[in-house]
Parts: C-alpha cells; sequence; structure tokens
C-alpha cells in the first residue's frame, strides 16, 4: 500500500506558532524529512523510532538537491510509510512545496498540505508591525529577495513593485539589499520610505531595524543583519514605534539557564518565557522516587512537607485524603501548600519564610507529640532538630532522592554562556558542578540561603539571592537587575 505524504508548515521559529495539525502529523510520522528553519523544538514531537532526516539548504552553504528530496519523498511513500515533509513557515510561500506536491502528483503518492505561519507576516508582526493596515496599506505583496543566479538579468519586474500600492515583503534578501532599495528608489518610491528589517523573527534573539529605503544597506551594513530576515517596505513599519511588544518584555535579550529538575522546570520556564527571556534547559537533578514503609498517619499529630516533590508523592501513598483528618498539615512554602491543595489538602501552617527556620518559627505553640517529616532524601535536619528538642517524636521518612541528571555538553555549553544561572536547590547547585557545569560565566541567581551556601561551597558567590525564597522570588530578584 503506497504511504501518504503531509507537506507540513512548522512555523517562523518560535514552537508556540506550529500548528495542532502540525503537532499531530510529527508524532504519527514514519519518517520526517526537514529544512534548516525549522524550529528544533518541532522534532521532539517525533516518535523515538521515526526516521529524521535533514535535506535542507542554506544560502551558499551546503546543498540538499531538490531532485533527492523527491526521490526520497516518493521511496518512503511507496513503502508505505506515513511521511511528513516538515518546511519553516508555509510550506507554499518560498518554500518549493508547489514543486514537491507536483512530483507526488506526477507519481499518483497522495499528500495532504498543512500550511503554516509563515515569515513575512509572523517577523513583521512580532516585530510590532501588522502588515496591512486601514487607510495606511489596503495590501501586501510577497516577495523573493533572492533571484535564482542561474537567470540572466532580473525576473523581477522592478518598476511594477515600486508603484504597488501597498506593503512590500521581501524574502531571502538580505545579500540584495541595496538591490531592492535602489530599485525602487528608481522606480518612483520615496528614499524616506520606511523599511523594517526583522532578523531572526519569532525567536529569541530577534533583532529589528528601523531605517528608510536610503539608509537601509548602510545601516544593515552597519549593524551587520544576517539571514534569515524579512524586508518589509511601506509606511507600516512606523507602527513600529508604537507597537513593539516583544522588544518591550522586561527580560527581551536576556537568557536564563535553569537547572531544576525538567519535571520542575517547565513551569519556571514557562513565565521567565512571558517575561521575553530566552531560556536554556539545563537539568542537572532528577527526582527518582522512594519506596518507604508508612506507619498509619493517625499515630502522628503533626505532619511536615517540605517540597511540592514531597507533597505529591506523600498523598500518592495515602489510600485516602481523609487519614490526614484531624493531624496539622505543615508546609514549607507556597509551593509546597499549593501542591497539597491540588490534591484536596489546606495546610494548616505556611510560614511567611519558606524555609526549615521559618517553619520551625511557625509551629512555635503548636502542640506536637510525634511528628512525620516527610522529604527527600538529603534534607537538611534543623526541622527534625528542633521539633525534638521541644520534646516530640520525630519520624523522617525519605519519600525520594534527587539524582544527577547527566548534562549534555550542548547544555552545559549554552548554561556556561547564558546571563543568569538560576538554581532552585543545594542539590542542583552540588549535581550541576559535578556534572563540570560552570559556575564563574553568569550572574549566579540562588533561590535562599541553603542554596548560596551551597554555591559558597563551590567558591562561587551568589549574585543575587531571592526573597521571598520561592520561584516567585527568584523571578523578582531577575527583574530587579
Ligand atoms: N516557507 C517559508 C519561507 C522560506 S524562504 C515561510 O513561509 O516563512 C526562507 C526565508 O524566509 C528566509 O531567507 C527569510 O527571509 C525568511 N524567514 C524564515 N524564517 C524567518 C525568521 N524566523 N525571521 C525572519 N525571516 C525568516
Amino acid at each position: 500500500m503506497t504511504g501518504i505524504v503531509h507537506l507540513v508548515g512548522a512555523g517562523p521559529g518560535d514552537p508556540g506558532l506550529l500548528t495542532v495539525r502540525a503537532v499531530e502529523l510529527i508524532g504519527e510520522a514514519d519518517v520526517i524529512l526537514y529544512d534548516r528553519l525549522i524550529p528544533p523544538e518541532a522534532l521532539s514531537h517525533a516518535r523515538p523510532d521515526a526516521t529524521i532526516t535533514y535535506v535542507g539548504k542554506q544560502g551558499e552553504g551546503p546543498q540538499f538537491p531538490q531532485d533527492d528530496t523527491h526521490r526520497l519523498l516518493l521511496e518512503h511513500a511507496r513503502a508505505g510509510r506515513r511521511v511528513v515533509r516538515l518546511k519553516g513557515g508555509d510550506p507554499f510561500v518560498f518554500g518549493r512545496g508547489g514543486e514537491e506536491a507536483l512530483a507526488l502528483r506526477e507519481a499518483g503518492v497522495p499528500f495532504e498540505v498543512v500550511p503554516g505561519v509563515t515569515a513575512g507576516v509572523a517577523a513583521p508582526a512580532y516585530a510590532g508591525i501588522p502588515v496591512t493596515h486601514r487607510d495606511v496599506a489596503s495590501g501586501v505583496a510577497f516577495v523573493t529577495g533572492h533571484e535564482d543566479p542561474s537567470k540572466p538579468g532580473t525576473s523581477i519586474d522592478w518598476p511594477a513593485l515600486a508603484r504597488f500600492p501597498g506593503t512590500l515583503v521581501f524574502y531571502m534578501g538580505v545579500r540584495t539589499l541595496p538591490r531592492i532599495a535602489e530599485e525602487l528608489v528608481a522606480g518612483g518610491r520615496s528614499p524616506d520610505e520606511p523599511v523594517a528589517v526583522v532578523e531572526r523573527g519569532t525567536l529569541p534573539g530577534q533583532r529589528t531595524l528601523l531605517a528608510t529605503l536610503g539608509d537601509v544597506a548602510e545601516r544593515a551594513e552597519q549593524e551587520q543583519v544576517r539571514a534569515p530576515a524579512i524586508t518589509l517596505v511601506g509606511p507600516v513599519a512606523d507602527l513600529r514605534e508604537q507597537l513593539a511588544w516583544l522588544e518591550s518584555r522586561p527580560l527581551h535579550g536576556r537568557t536564563v539557564a535553569v537547572t531544576r529538575a525538567r519535571a520542575q522546570a517547565s513551569a519556571l520556564a514557562a513565565r521567565l518565557r512571558a517575561l521575553g527571556a530566552a531560556v536554556v534547559e539545563a537539568p542537572a537533578i532528577r527526582i527518582r522516587p522512594l519506596e518507604p514503609t508508612l506507619p498509619p498517619m493517625g499515630v502522628y499529630d503533626l505532619v511536615c512537607v517540605t517540597s511540592p516533590n514531597g507533597a505529591e508523592l506523600l498523598l500518592d501513598r495515602l489510600r485516602d485524603a481523609r487519614e490526614l483528618a484531624g493531624i496539622t498539615v505543615a508546609a514549607i512554602g507556597p509551593g509546597t501548600a499549593r501542591a497539597l491543595r491540588s490534591r484536596g489538602v489546606e495546610p494548616d501552617v505556611v510560614p511567611e519564610r519558606a524555609v526549615a527556620e521559618g517553619l520551625v518559627e511557625a509551629l512555635a505553640g503548636i502542640p506536637a507529640q510525634r511528628a512525620l517529616i516527610a522529604r527527600a532524601a538529603e534534607g537538611r535536619d534543623v526541622l527534625p532538630e528542633a521539633l525534638r528538642a521541644r520534646g516530640a517524636e520525630v519520624d523522617v521518612v525519605a519519600l525520594y532522592e534527587t539524582v544527577a541528571e547527566p548534562l549534555s555538553d550542548a547544555a552545559r555549553d549554552a548554561a556556561a554562556e547564558a546571563d543568569d544561572l538560576l538554581f532552585t536547590s543545594a542539590s542542583s547547585v552540588r549535581h550541576f558542578a559535578a556534572a563540570g557545569g560552570a559556575l564563574d560565566g553568569p550572574r549566579l541567581v540562588s533561590i535562599g540561603p541553603a542554596t548560596s551556601e551551597e554555591l559558597r561551597s563551590h567558591g562561587a558567590e551568589p549574585d543575587l539571592e531571592a526573597d521571598p525564597h520561592t520561584p516567585d522570588g527568584l523571578i523578582e530578584a531577575l527583574l530587579r537587575t
């Protein structure tokens, strides 16, 4: 049976701009043939056993011949495989998707086209430029700035383009910028006409140059604008001064590395991204659940939970939340309290300072004959010692241990080049350092005193310490600098 080929657009770079259909098809594909300008995250949706092959072309760099791409498409489809041909942006906008569809048609191979968010609309939008605007631009033209070098003369009707009553959007036009500007002015456009060049649109390093037809070539040279970039010509470019939203985010242009366990990092990473940061995920630790034997909860009058992981794992162990009925439940901080609440347990005690010492203070005056401390294997002893000193019988139960997560070379290098390196626990410092992570490049941001102490023991002074000692506090600390 013949397979099927899906010609899929992957959007301009921001993984959030992949369509739902694209993600679905990537997840089902047997074979993925992809181009250079696709978001790398797109491939993370692929099945682990999928065949993933690069068939891209890069400016003047390595070229994968188009005929070979056609041959591979047909070969895989005829073998009955589900093939995703993944292209940057939209497959039918300067993506040679039309040619591939024709080759499939000719060979009688079924195909489906999944449009994508095209760079010519998305990069301007992320730069705060609507490509059409009432009374300013009632049309938009997508133009290739890269002419086929094998063609003699020019295939673009420059005088007609210059007369086009609307916005001009050039793809692949970085090297030909001087020519574009010159031809448009020669065709009658004013040298004062606004031009925006958006480099790496929708990606963390997005940069926008606002110029005019008269000076754009020179300024792009000075600023060393590089591909991929979209060049937009027209008065809508000036709207950027009022509508730039991305570059005005507080953490725009900053790269923040997060060393937290992968399972916990995503919420923090999402919040950092929403503030404009580029996030490097360099998890140094991983949580490994342990299987301790727990006495029935009824023997305790106080249960202390010292991390969100502890809360999750404790409640996983209980058959019924009512086992905690009548027992004072204490959470070390707001994250742990949230984790308890999400499982239907309202903590009775949450200290203002989210550290063991804060919990000890908050528990003063609260009766405790026999207490359970549910925590990680490698926790500090401040809390059990303080409770014992008050005469309580204390069981410390390790529900999980924190183990090293191997740090890839890429993650280690990316973390070393980040502006800020975030540590949310002493164990992440220890394992990050043990894995060869550098503590001497980026600004070191610690969640609290125990984490800072661990940094100092590795000879590194934290540049910032969060207060409160929570992920919220970490973000506040970043925003202060
Ligand atoms: N099919 C793609 C375009 C492929 S041609 C689409 O619909 O977007 C490649 C050109 O697209 C690049 O030379 C550049 O001009 C533009 N481009 C692609 N990704 C871009 C990005 N993230 N920012 C700016 N321009 C981009």
